[in-house]
């Protein structure tokens, strides 16, 4: 699904064949989940194959290492040049792209003074399917508190939180999950971020419980383009019932409207929301192409 024996992956200063990598059974990674890792898209454009925010993402990627001390020191420019060849390598231009930062064996639980860097790439359709609009449910799991963990790195540990979240959403029917903070404000989903509208104004949670997406950001900016009023603020799960739409942003996922959560549709449909505005313009960015949006 992933690999096939043909597959060309980064691996510590090589490109090898996946079928040919090996890794260390005693990593911390594998065993605590203390690894750092990224989830970039590339798109067939206008002018090229062009990975999307490809420095924003890997700079995050430092960012994350640095936050909680795993030493990674490759430059931005040399990340972004090696996943631009593992493309070339693998002939794929819509692809999904995931370095991953992992620990050299060491059981204790110190920091470690060695990692290796992997990177792969994948043909993925959009995380969430075709076009759709999403069933969700508040989940009964919180994003952990931010002063157990660092949540703005995306660190491999911290997923287990997100499966947990997105298993337990499927078990009771929906489409996906949407996770509180620690003070029951909405968080975000456990793979994207979320966005609200209410008349004509678009809300997101303000940082501080959630992974500032490099997704979220192009929504902002998308918004100060288009004149779309936009706040960052902590939201009460009870203003769900009197907004107009939703919609969770992020690099797998992109824009996907939300059709309902907890089984309570939002008024406004899809086609009508300031989400599918944003939707629009994401895609033409994404694939460098003009976009144009008049405000009725
Ligand atoms: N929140 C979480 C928990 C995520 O895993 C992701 C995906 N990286 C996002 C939000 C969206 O981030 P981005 O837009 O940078 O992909």
């Amino acid at each position: 699904m992933y690999y096939t024996k043909d597959t060309i992956l980064f691996l510590n200063g090589k490109f090898i064949k996946a079928v040919d990598a090996h890794t260390d059974l005693y990593s911390q990674t594998l065993h605590y989940g203390f690894g750092a890792f990224e989830g970039i898209r590339a798109y067939q454009t206008m002018n090229g194959v062009k990975i999307f925010k490809a420095y924003e993402h890997f700079e995050r990627l430092k960012k994350s290492c640095a936050l909680v001390g795993i030493p990674f020191n490759y430059e931005t420019e040399e990340l972004v040049q090696i996943a631009y060849q593992l493309l070339e390598k693998n002939e794929l231009s819509d692809a999904y792209i995931r370095p991953l930062v992992y620990c050299a064996p060491n059981m204790q639980l110190t920091q470690p003074s060695e990692v290796y860097l992997m990177m792969c790439t994948w043909e993925w359709e959009k995380y969430h399917g075709a076009d759709r609009q999403l069933k969700m449910c508040i989940s009964s799991y919180q994003r952990p508190n931010p002063n157990s963990l660092k949540m703005e790195a995306k660190v491999t540990g911290h997923y287990v939180n997100s499966i947990l979240a997105t298993s337990e959403a499927k078990v009771r029917g929906y489409d996906e999950a949407l996770m509180l903070d620690m003070n029951s404000n909405i968080a975000e989903a456990p793979g994207a971020n979320f966005f609200l509208e209410k008349d004509g104004v678009l809300h997101t949670p303000s940082l501080g419980h959630i992974l500032p997406g490099i997704t979220r950001q192009t929504v902002l900016n998308i918004c100060r383009e288009l004149d779309i009023p936009v706040t960052e603020r902590q939201i009460k799960p009870e203003e769900l019932e009197s907004a107009d739409s939703a919609f969770l942003c992020g690099t797998a996922a992109e824009i996907v409207g939300i059709e309902s959560i907890d089984a309570k549709p939002f008024r406004k449909p899809w086609f009508d929301s300031l989400g599918a505005s944003i939707q629009e313009a994401y895609k033409c960015q994404v694939l460098e192409k003009s976009f144009s949006y008049v405000i009725i």
